[in-house]
């Protein structure tokens, strides 16, 4: 039997978040991952403190966008490699309200004084981009390339031989009292971070984890745009050598990873609203976010079976959230630090 301290069973974001904090602190692990649907392989993978539509502080912002910076600036270093792309988010405002709005919020609410430019005519000197009234830029965004990094660093895991390629078999599961097994590997926990699909894993299906279907496309234009995050109806936001990625879809209701001819219109004719230029669509991806019904992450061990532990729930805001709700669960797995109780899957032990 090999020994290991922890398995862990997913390679999104979360996972391998995990997986480079039990790097860090010289834990014993291997990775199981099938590859089946990885919504953070097809995330834009952009950090933003404020939440467009109502222009209000994400919950815990300031913390997460620390943390995300030393967390992926330590992918950046194990991998050799550049992945977090700073640039700003540039909100396009639809009337005189919504920038009246935006102005007072810059200026007085004590949350967002450090987040909202005041400077309101940044876009102007793109004619491309329809955007009369002005636009509002946030400040300290920018993206995490996670396509290029979670595939490097399964690299990484494999040639270390930590990456196990396959779908965890709950049949091949042993749990005894304090003994847990999996095939020929004895562990003393198992961290499930399997986005979506942790709908079917037999030990947390019932945690009330709502999918929530995106589709995002990469297009290819000539025009002109800012080196930033451009959002209108839908966002810009600048890949590779004329290529932009276009989002994304919030679709509840046909929950699979299909992609669809309604999903790239819909997105084109958004993006039409504010960008006068042809777009050439040259590839559309479909994945499922794990949302939660009360908006925050779900970490923490099963109520029967302790050394069963979930990290999930990154809902719209894996980039952000996944390194801070890494070190909370890693403080409770090894020190007995309490979680807080926002994310804390107590809350919902009454499912089991
Ligand atoms: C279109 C779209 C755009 C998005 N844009 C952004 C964005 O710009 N910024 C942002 O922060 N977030 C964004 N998100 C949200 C973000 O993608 C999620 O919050 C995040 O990816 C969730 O990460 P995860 O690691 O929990 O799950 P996932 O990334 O889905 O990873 C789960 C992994 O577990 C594997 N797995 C599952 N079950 C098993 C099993 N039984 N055996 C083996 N392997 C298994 C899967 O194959 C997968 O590789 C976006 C999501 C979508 C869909």
């Amino acid at each position: 039997m090999k020994k290991v301290e922890y398995i862990i069973v997913g390679q999104g974001v979360a996972g391998s978040c995990m997986a480079m904090k039990l790097l860090q602190e010289k834990k014993s692990f291997v990775m199981i991952d099938n590859h089946f649907h990885k919504a953070s392989a097809i995330a834009a993978g952009i950090f933003n403190p404020v939440v467009l539509k109502r222009f209000s502080i994400v919950w815990n912002a300031t913390k997460q966008i620390e943390r995300l910076r030393e967390v992926f600036g330590d992918f950046e270093q194990l991998l050799n490699k550049k992945y977090i792309y700073n640039f700003p988010v540039y909100r396009i405002f639809n009337d005189e309200q919504e920038k009246k709005t935006w102005l007072k919020k810059a200026t007085t609410h004590p949350d967002l004084i450090d987040y909202l430019a005041t400077n309101t005519e940044q876009l102007n000197d793109f004619s491309s981009i329809n955007s009369q009234i002005g636009s509002g830029e946030v400040l300290h965004t920018g993206r995490v390339d996670l396509t290029n990094l979670l595939a490097d660093f399964k690299n990484y895991l494999f040639e270390n031989d930590l990456f196990i390629d396959e779908t965890f078999d709950f049949n091949e599961l042993k749990l005894k009292d304090n003994q847990t097994s999996y095939k020929n590997i004895e562990t003393t926990k198992i961290i499930f971070a399997e986005g979506y699909n942790i709908l079917n894993n037999p030990y947390f299906k019932n945690l009330p984890i709502i999918g929530v279907k995106g589709e995002v496309l990469k297009i290819k234009t000539e025009a002109n745009l800012p080196e930033a995050v451009v959002k209108g109806k839908e966002f810009l936001m600048p890949l590779e050598s004329n290529q932009y990625f276009v989002g994304a879809t919030y679709d509840r209701d046909s929950v699979n990873y299909e992609i669809t001819d309604e999903a790239k219109e819909y997105l084109v004719n958004g993006v039409k609203q504010f960008l006068n230029e042809e777009v050439e669509v040259v590839e559309q991806h479909a994945s499922i976010r794990p949302t939660v019904i009360d908006r925050r992450p779900i970490i923490g061990a099963h109520p029967t079976y302790q050394q069963l532990i979930c990290l999930n729930g990154m809902g719209t805001r894996g980039t952000m959230l996944a390194p801070v709700m890494v070190d909370e669960l890693y403080q409770f797995l090894e020190n007995n630090q309490p979680i807080d109780k926002e994310t804390d899957i107590t809350r919902f032990y009454d499912r089991f």
